[in-house]
């Protein structure tokens, strides 16, 4: 017997944790950019998980890929290989930089990865500080919240993990000043996600090179919420014509079935070694069969650049459709990571979007967050552009 929207949301009070914000809306099926909720009212979807079914929903590639697998083979432990792995691998270094790849589930393991491998290198010679960003957002264990700059989420949950040092994001001087003899390493988001899609400055990201170059530190770029093609880019400092030593992704790589990794130019390839680190379910057949698809099919139907394109003709529409609201400070982003910056709190306007059909997110504490898939077309484009023009129109009266 089929729920209803009463039994899910009853269930969801009685039997779960309450630790989201959870709106009121029971998806039960998704297709492309579109959502259908237990009524039977479908929207567009301008949020994609969080950044996480980039294809879309249910992309018949993945869809495919993910049905084919579980009838050949699901898992096989790490003390062992599989086909899927391998393959995998491969595409990720042809698609971004020689080396070598840990395989992992989420995004907060793949930063705990990305931390465990600087502490490694760095601890060798006495170093095991890492430079952070103030309302950075890494993730919520307790190593990934203890380089996370938005205290908030902290609170409660002390004594913080040591070993971070937090600083202005694209403040050079200030990552200079807070350089020691034990730092291993200095850390961020190309364009900050949960922060309110704050891109770093492109001469910050030169001048951060450098000085790891000149001090013999590791860059390490968090690509969670960036990567897999989100800003028109594979990941994000590829647009910025300046490669870390490592970075970390998860999310979208395989469009919504639990994957992420992190990955390290070939010189450290040896710094985690046999015992060092491990995942039971890192990389799994299945999971490594989805995100080939992903990465295929980002490549076949060209979809890095789709998301140049319409991502700059949506902040463009924005800006001129949008700036007139004296509630409107600005339009930012990146490719098809883009925030609408307020003067207030967005929350007031998710639910009147959602009414009309339109999901969009929050970002930081005044931002207006969009995540259209990369495939969007200019038809959906124009449909949520116009909602969100309408809805603005109709508070501001
Ligand atoms: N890093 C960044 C930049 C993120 O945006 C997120 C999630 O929003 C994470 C890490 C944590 O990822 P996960 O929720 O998969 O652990």
């Amino acid at each position: 017997m089929d729920l209803t929207y009463q039994d899910v949301k009853a269930n969801y009070d009685k039997f779960i944790m309450n630790t989201y914000v959870r709106n009121d809306v029971v998806f039960v099926k998704g297709s492309g950019s579109r959502l259908i909720d237990i009524n039977g009212k479908t929207y567009l979807d301008f949020a994609c998980g969080i950044s996480v079914c980039n294809l879309g929903h249910c992309h018949p590639a993945v869809t495919e890929a993910i049905a084919k697998q579980a009838g050949e083979l699901v898992h096989v432990s790490n003390l062992f290989m599989n086909t899927r792995q391998a393959e995998l691998a491969e595409k990720i270094v042809k698609h971004t930089f020689d080396g070598v790849v840990f395989f992992s589930n989420s995004g907060a393991e793949s930063n705990e990865g990305l931390i465990k491998f600087a502490r490694k290198h760095g601890n060798a010679n006495g170093r095991n500080e890492i430079i952070v960003m103030n309302d950075s957002f890494h993730g919520r264990t307790l190593a990934t919240l203890a380089a996370t700059g938005r205290s908030k989420y902290r609170k409660g949950f002390e004594p913080d993990m040591q070993g971070f040092v937090f600083v202005p994001f694209n403040d050079i001087d200030a990552v200079k000043k807070a350089y020691s003899e034990k730092t291993c390493a200095v850390m961020f988001e190309c364009i900050q996600g949960e922060g309110g899609i704050i891109p770093a400055d492109p001469e910050f990201m030169k001048q951060v090179r450098a000085f790891c170059d000149e001090k013999g530190i590791l860059m390490l770029i968090d690509e969670v919420q960036t990567g897999n093609g989100r800003t028109g880019h594979f990941y994000a400092w590829q647009g910025y014509g300046v490669e870390p030593d490592a970075f970390s992704t998860a999310k979208a790589i395989a469009n919504g079935f639990p994957m992420g990794f992190f990955m390290v130019k070939r010189r450290y390839a040896d710094i985690l070694s046999p015992g060092t680190h491990a995942s039971t379910f890192g990389g799994t057949a299945l999971a490594c069969a989805a995100a080939c698809a992903v990465i295929d099919t980002i490549d076949h139907e060209n979809l890095l650049a789709n998301a140049t394109e319409q991502g700059d003709y949506i902040q463009a529409q924005l800006r001129e459709k949008l700036q007139h609201f004296p509630f409107v400070k600005t339009v930012r982003g990146r490719g098809l990571l883009i925030g609408v910056v307020l003067d207030r709190a967005p929350g007031v306007f998710l639910p009147l979007l959602r009414e009309k059909g339109l999901i969009a997110l929050p970002a930081g504490e005044t931002v207006l967050r969009l995540l259209p898939p990369l495939n969007v077309t200019r038809a959906e484009a124009d449909e949520a552009i116009a909602i969100i023009a309408d809805v603005f129109a109709h508070f501001q009266a």
